[in-house]
């Protein structure tokens, strides 16, 4: 079975950017797939021989409490959907009490995450990654989706987990 590969974190992280990276073939093949609901965008990507399918859980709206219900409801779904989670961090933001609840959330959820700092480019990659540790979540992966840039290596480590 393909493994499923969801991508979350809050508005305006990147995560559809890395998902228009990962995928080709968007929504090719996916109703096949089962036990998934059509209310988010599926792709299909390839990393080497390595096929997979990314879930884009987008489109979240509200603010305060609503945004907090709306970013914990897409966690359970990937947690439950997913086989890996690729959890979006914005590096320009640093560490933001969202990003720390959906941390929570995640731990103990008995998924695969990990915590992936995206807009990384034109800054120091290892000083703004450095406090994202602090989530509990191990690992922490650098990136800049818009350029594509540790988007590769990022994949070959996400292989050799799931
Ligand atoms: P989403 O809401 O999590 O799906 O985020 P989007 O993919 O829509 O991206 C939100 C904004 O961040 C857009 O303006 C993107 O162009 C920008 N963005 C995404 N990735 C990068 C990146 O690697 N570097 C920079 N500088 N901006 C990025
Ligand atoms: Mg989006």
């Amino acid at each position: 079975m393909i493994p499923v590969i969801a991508l979350i974190g809050r508005p305006n992280v990147g995560k559809s950017t890395l998902f228009n990276q990962l995928t080709r073939s968007r929504d090719a093949l996916v109703a096949d797939v089962a036990g998934l609901t059509r209310d988010r965008q599926y792709g299909i990507g390839k990393v080497g021989d390595f096929p997979y399918l990314v879930v884009d859980t987008g489109g979240l709206s509200g603010e305060g409490a609503q945004m907090d219900r709306a970013m914990a409801e897409q966690t359970e779904r990937a947690v439950a959907e997913a086989d890996h989670v690729l959890f979006l961090v914005d590096a320009r933001d640093g560490l933001t009490p969202q990003d720390q609840a959906i941390a929570d959330q995640l731990r103990g959820a008995g998924v695969k995450a990990r915590v992936v700092v995206n807009k990384t480019d034109g800054l120091d990659a290892d000083s703004v990654s450095a406090e994202f540790y602090a989530l509990g979540l191990g690992q922490v992966t650098s990136i800049a989706a818009a350029h594509g840039r540790g988007v590769q290596g990022l994949m070959q480590a996400v292989r050799k987990d799931v």
